[in-house]
């Protein structure tokens, strides 16, 4: 079974596409029959790997296919997976649920190209963090330097953050600003990491030294 383009989202060209196969292998079949001779019409699963590129701006992709079949009879295909580009680096676990779902928001307007809906969304995620760890000041300006001082944030995602802050209030206030997709990216990213920063690692850190804490008991 192989297959000349697949319909992927290209995230450089933030859109769907049809990417070109330029390349394919197999990564090998697995079956359980005993002797060779029953191997003919033993069941086997299988992987199939592509490299595709993206039609139009030629971003390269990695996509598994996992296979399901009897020889000369049939193969399905079971699973299709994209290995590369990988969606997230890190998990959002720990994350209140406001917060993540001020995110997920900000992550759905910048796939549907609302790039300032999508900025808007990323300042209210820093907005809701700081009233989750109880920040003090009278705007956002001064809650993020509360987090600052009450150390949750260390001074490189203090800077992030406000710069995260300024687009947000341009797009809120200016309506001459237009965001580009580069800065609603990166504006996305930078979001992604405070959150992972400030409450993924954290809790999964302390879990870690309860753990290491127990052990040694
Ligand atoms: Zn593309």
């Amino acid at each position: 079974m192989s297959q000349a383009e697949f319909d992927v989202f290209c995230p450089s060209c933030n859109m769907l596409v049809a990417a070109k196969v330029v390349a394919e292998g197999n990564g090998g079949f697995r079956r359980d029959a005993v002797s060779p001779l029953d191997a003919v019409d033993a069941e086997y699963h299988g992987e199939h790997y592509y490299v595709c590129l993206c039609g139009r701006c030629s971003q390269p992709f990695l996509i598994r296919q996992s296979l399901f079949g009897v020889p000369a009879e049939f193969e399905t295909i079971t699973d299709e997976k994209i290995l590369y580009p990988s969606e997230k680096k890190l998990p959002l676990d720990g994350v209140p649920n406001t917060i993540k779902s001020a995110y997920d928001q900000a992550a759905r307007s910048f796939s549907a190209s609302l790039f300032e809906p999508c900025v808007l969304m990323c300042r209210k995620c820093l907005e809701a963090t700081c009233r989750n760890l109880g920040a003090k000041g009278r705007d956002l300006n001064f809650k993020l330097q509360s987090l600052f001082d009450g150390g949750h944030i260390d001074s490189r995602l203090l800077n992030w953050a406000h710069e995260i802050r300024l687009i947000g209030n341009e797009a809120a206030h200016d309506p001459d600003t237009k965001v580009t997709k580069h800065d609603a990216r990166d504006v996305l990213d930078f979001t992604e990491a405070i959150l992972i920063y400030v409450f993924s690692l954290t809790s999964r850190f302390e879990a870690f030294r309860a753990r290491r804490a127990s052990d040694k008991l």
